[in-house]
């Protein structure tokens, strides 16, 4: 197994990504805003994402500086609104515990919110050339299948027995170039489904290969059945088609975005409007269904719709409630489900 970064070194040197937009920076800023909306979403998908939001907040000062609406406004469509409000919360204590210096030990990278020890890994060893060990999901797959390591790696033993072997398998030289290459194997060769083990630079020792059981590796997680929530969602409407959004608590899901106002399934809308001061309402059609799936349940969404018979009305609480024109969208970051509510509606109704 000597040759195994050697290898994998190689291949990098001739597949891997070079010219990432936060590769080469030197900028731990840079390659932490990357990692953290890599965490869950493909590298084709976070790099017009990523332009935006460093042109826009081009240094750790003016992201901590920025008001977490414009934050989630730069997030919307990527999902998973956590990691933005984390990013701005860890810009905020790197200016108030480190004077605006992004931190370089490891565990006080690791003492920021939303990054684990994987992320920290990747931000130190990517951007500063420190050996530091990585795994983060792709890591996993590579060296779970390579060792034939059995069982989900959400489990406490798996997990040692992984970062065991990263840290066995990283070199003591070109940590950089060996941590993108293991997360550029695993994105494009040793794939979740179908690997291409014909063109893997580790396959002539690797377990799952051999056995033919690549699909064995990572072990699932054991499945559960995930409970159904079921609300509505008003679609307050008025005579010049904009629609009432209500600012989500800042904890839970879509923490801090804006939605469409949400009630239990047995209250009244009507009520619900006489309390917000809408005035003279009167219920319109009730949508289709649609159900949106988070990690531990599903959220059934039950959109109502509510008509105004006039232009809006004076909002009495203006931080929590707007009026939106989906022609003309604000700076203000959306839910995407009710984006995309919002959509299906402008598009049945050739608006
Ligand atoms: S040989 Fe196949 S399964 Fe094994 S590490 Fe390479 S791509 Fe993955």
């Amino acid at each position: 197994m000597k040759d195994f970064a050697a290898r994998v070194l190689r291949w990098f040197d001739r597949h891997g990504r070079h010219d990432l937009p936060w590769q080469g920076t030197g900028d731990p800023y840079a390659v932490w805003i990357s990692e953290i909306m890599l965490q869950q979403t493909q590298v084709g998908t976070v790099i017009p994402y990523y332009q935006r939001f460093i042109a826009q907040f081009p240094d750790v000062g003016s992201l901590a500086a920025a008001s977490l609406d414009e934050v989630l406004h730069l997030w919307s469509g990527l999902g998973y609104y956590a990691r933005a409000r984390n990013l701005h919360r860890a810009a905020q204590q790197v200016v108030s515990e480190h004077g605006g210096r992004f931190p370089q030990p490891l565990d006080e990278v690791m003492a920021l919110p939303g990054v684990g020890r994987s992320t920290a890994g990747a931000i130190l060893s990517l951007a500063l050339g420190q050996r530091q060990v990585i795994l983060d999901g792709n890591v996993k797959r590579v060296l779970a299948r390579h060792a034939a390591i059995e069982g989900w790696p959400g489990q406490a033993a798996v997990s040692k027995a992984l970062w065991a072997l990263a840290e066995a398998r990283t070199p003591g030289q070109r940590v950089a170039d060996y941590n993108q290459a293991m997360m550029d194997l695993g994105a494009t060769c040793c794939t979740r489904t179908r690997p291409d083990c014909g063109a893997c630079p580790v396959q002539t020792d690797c377990e799952a290969f051999r056995s033919g059981r690549q699909d064995a590796f990572p072990g699932r997680r054991p499945r559960r059945d995930l409970p159904v929530r079921q609300v509505q969602m008003l679609l307050v409407r008025d005579e010049g088609n904009r629609f009432l959004l209500e600012r989500r608590p800042p904890q839970g899901i879509w923490g801090g975005l804006w939605g469409l106002p949400e009630l239990a399934l047995g209250e009244d809308p009507l009520g619900w409007c006489e309390r917000a001061g809408m005035g003279e309402v009167r219920a319109g059609r009730t949508l289709p269904s649609r159900r949106h799936t988070f990690t531990h349940f599903h959220l059934e969404i039950r959109p109502r719709e509510i008509l105004l018979n006039r232009a809006g009305c004076r909002l009495a609480d203006g931080d929590r409630l707007l009026w939106h024109d989906p022609r003309r969208p604000g700076r203000h970051g959306l839910a995407v489900p009710v984006a995309r509510i919002l959509d299906e509606i402008y598009q049945q109704e050739g608006k």
